[in-house]
C-alpha cells in the first residue's frame, strides 16, 4: 500500500537527473510512510528518457510516464497525477531540485492534521531581477482580478490529498493552470513558507513564451475581468464622446467658433481602432479557449508506462 506519491515532470533534465534520483531515494528511505515517485518525461530530446527507464527497472518505487512529445509542464504534471497511487496524497515538485523533496515530511504532517492542500509559498527567489519583478507584478495582478483567491507567490510545489487529486483528474479543462484549479477545488488549504533553492543543474526549461502562456492561462481561465473591462471601456468611451458632444454644441451655440479639427478626428480614429482591436483580441482569446475545449482531445498521450519495473501497455491515454 502506497501512502504518498511524488510527481516530478522532466523536460531535458539529464544534467540534474542523477542528483534528483539520489535525493528522492534518500527521502523515500528515511520517511516513516511508504512513498512512490512518478516521473514524467515530457518528450525530452536528451537522455532523460533512457535514464528514467533505467531507474524504473532498478528501483520499483519509481514509475515512469513517458509522453509521446513535449506537452508542457502543466500537462506533464497532469499526466503524473493521473498515474499516482498514493492513497493519502500526492506531492508535486520540479525536477531541478528548486523545491526540496525533503519537505515531504512537513507536508505529510499537515496532511495528517486534516489539510487537503498544502501549497508552498516562496520566501525568496533566486532568479534574475527582471524575472522576479515580472513575477511580483503578475501574482499581484492575478490576485486583484481573479474570481476567487489564488494565493500569492505559490507555484505548483504542493501536497494534495487524494480527494483533491481525484477532483483534479476529473476536471477536463484543456488549458490547465494547476495552481488555479487547486484553489478552485477548495477544502482546507494552507500555505507553507520555504526558501526556493537554485536550479541544481542545467538551464531553465521555461522560455519566456511558455511563461507568458502560463500567465495568460492564469488570467483568462480564472477571471472575467478581461471581458468585463471591454464593456466598461465601451461605456466610458460613450460617456466621453457624449460629454465632448455637449462641449461642442455649447461652443457652437455660444461662441460659434468650432475648429475644423483634423488632428482631433485622426486621434480619435487611431485611439478607438486600437481599443477595438484589443477588445477583439480579448474576445478571440475566449473563443480560442472554447474551440480548444470543444475539440475534446485527450490532455496528453502516453508513449510508454513503466510501473513496478515492467512496461504496462495502455489502450488509451485520456484521464
Ligand atoms: N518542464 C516540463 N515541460 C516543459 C518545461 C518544463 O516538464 O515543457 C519541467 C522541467 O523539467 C522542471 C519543471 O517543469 O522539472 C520546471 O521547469 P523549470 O525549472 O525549467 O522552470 P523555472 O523553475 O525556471 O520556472
Ligand atoms: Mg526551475
Amino acid at each position: 500500500m502506497i501512502d504518498i506519491s511524488i510527481v516530478v515532470p522532466l523536460y531535458n533534465e539529464e544534467q540534474v537527473f542523477s542528483q534528483l534520483a539520489k535525493r528522492l531515494t534518500d527521502v523515500m528511505d528515511s520517511v516513516p510512510f511508504s512513498c512512490e515517485v512518478v516521473m514524467v518525461n515530457d518528450g525530452s530530446s536528451d537522455k532523460t528518457a533512457d535514464l528514467l527507464e533505467d531507474l524504473c527497472h532498478k528501483d520499483t518505487r519509481f514509475t515512469g510516464v513517458l509522453l509521446s512529445r513535449n506537452h508542457g509542464h502543466q500537462l506533464a504534471v497532469t499526466a503524473g497525477l493521473a498515474h499516482t497511487r498514493g492513497r493519502q496524497g500526492v506531492m508535486v515538485i520540479d525536477g531541478d531540485l528548486q523545491d526540496p523533496p525533503e519537505l515531504v515530511t512537513e507536508f505529510h504532517n499537515l496532511l495528517m492534521r486534516g489539510y487537503d492542500v498544502i501549497y508552498a509559498v516562496r520566501k525568496n527567489r533566486k532568479e534574475s531581477v527582471i524575472k522576479r519583478f515580472a513575477y511580483w507584478i503578475y501574482y499581484r495582478l492575478q490576485k486583484k482580478i481573479s474570481n476567487f483567491n489564488i494565493p500569492i507567490d505559490s507555484g505548483d510545489f504542493s501536497m494534495l490529498s487524494r480527494r483533491v487529486v481525484d477532483h483534479m483528474n476529473d476536471m477536463p479543462e484543456q488549458s490547465r493552470y494547476l495552481r488555479g484549479m487547486r484553489s478552485w477545488i477548495g477544502f482546507k488549504q494552507t500555505g507553507y513558507e520555504y526558501n526556493r533553492d537554485e536550479r541544481q543543474a542545467g538551464e531553465t526549461k521555461y522560455s519566456w513564451k511558455k511563461l507568458f502562456e502560463l500567465a495568460f492561462n492564469g488570467i483568462f481561465n480564472f477571471s472575467d475581468f478581461p471581458v468585463r473591462v471591454i464593456t466598461r471601456l465601451g461605456f466610458f468611451t460613450i460617456l466621453l464622446s457624449l460629454l465632448y458632444l455637449c462641449y461642442i454644441i455649447v461652443r457652437k451655440v455660444v461662441f460659434d467658433d468650432v475648429p475644423q479639427g483634423f488632428t482631433a478626428t485622426l486621434m480619435a480614429i487611431i485611439l478607438f481602432s486600437g481599443v477595438q482591436l484589443i477588445s477583439l483580441g480579448l474576445i478571440g482569446e475566449y473563443v480560442l479557449r472554447i474551440y480548444n475545449q470543444v475539440r475534446n482531445r485527450p490532455l496528453f498521450i502516453v508513449d510508454k508506462l513503466l510501473q513496478e519495473g515492467k512496461e504496462i501497455k495502455k489502450q488509451n491515454s485520456t484521464l
